[in-house]
């Protein structure tokens, strides 16, 4: 069974969007493991972002995630990685498709509602940086 992380980022708590996000996710058949809400410092969001601390928006992404509550899942299920990253759309907004997440929530390249995991390694050290075993349910 494959598992993934989903954050709900700060403009998507702000916006009011965390049970609509995660009835979509119920609604595909996919399964949440584990949840819990939390505040980023500064460090922590750089840490979680490391593969990006080259990039020109490193320092934009890393305040915008910690200038809010955001919601962390470990959601579970068949190809869950890519099912979530379809419910997401693409990472600008106006590039996602119709229906998708970041279409109907997202305001911004940056503010665009959510995470998740790329690839499995990926969804190994995303859930690992929140979740310990005991946090994540099997069922
Ligand atoms: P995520 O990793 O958050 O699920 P993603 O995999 O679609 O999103 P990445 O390329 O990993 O996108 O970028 C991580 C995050 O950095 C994006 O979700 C977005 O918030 C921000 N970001 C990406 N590209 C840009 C950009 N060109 N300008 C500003 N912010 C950006
Ligand atoms: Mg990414």
């Amino acid at each position: 069974m494959e598992r993934t992380l989903s954050i709900i980022k700060p403009d998507g708590v702000k916006k009011n969007v965390i049970g609509e996000v995660i009835k979509r996710f119920e609604t595909a058949g996919i399964k949440i493991a584990a949840m819990k809400m939390l505040h980023l410092s500064k460090p922590q969001a750089q840490g979680f972002y490391a593969v990006h601390k080259e990039r020109p928006f490193f320092d934009s992404l890393t305040d915008f995630m910690t200038s809010g509550p955001i919601v962390v899942m470990v959601l579970e299920g068949d190809g869950v990685i890519a099912k979530n990253r379809k419910l997401m759309g693409a990472t600008n907004f106006k590039d996602a498709e119709a229906g998708t997440i970041r279409k109907d929530f997202a305001t911004d390249i940056e503010k665009n509602v959510v995470h998740g995991s790329d690839a499995v390694e990926t969804a190994a050290f995303e859930i690992g940086y929140f979740f310990n075993g005991l946090e994540i349910q099997t069922r």
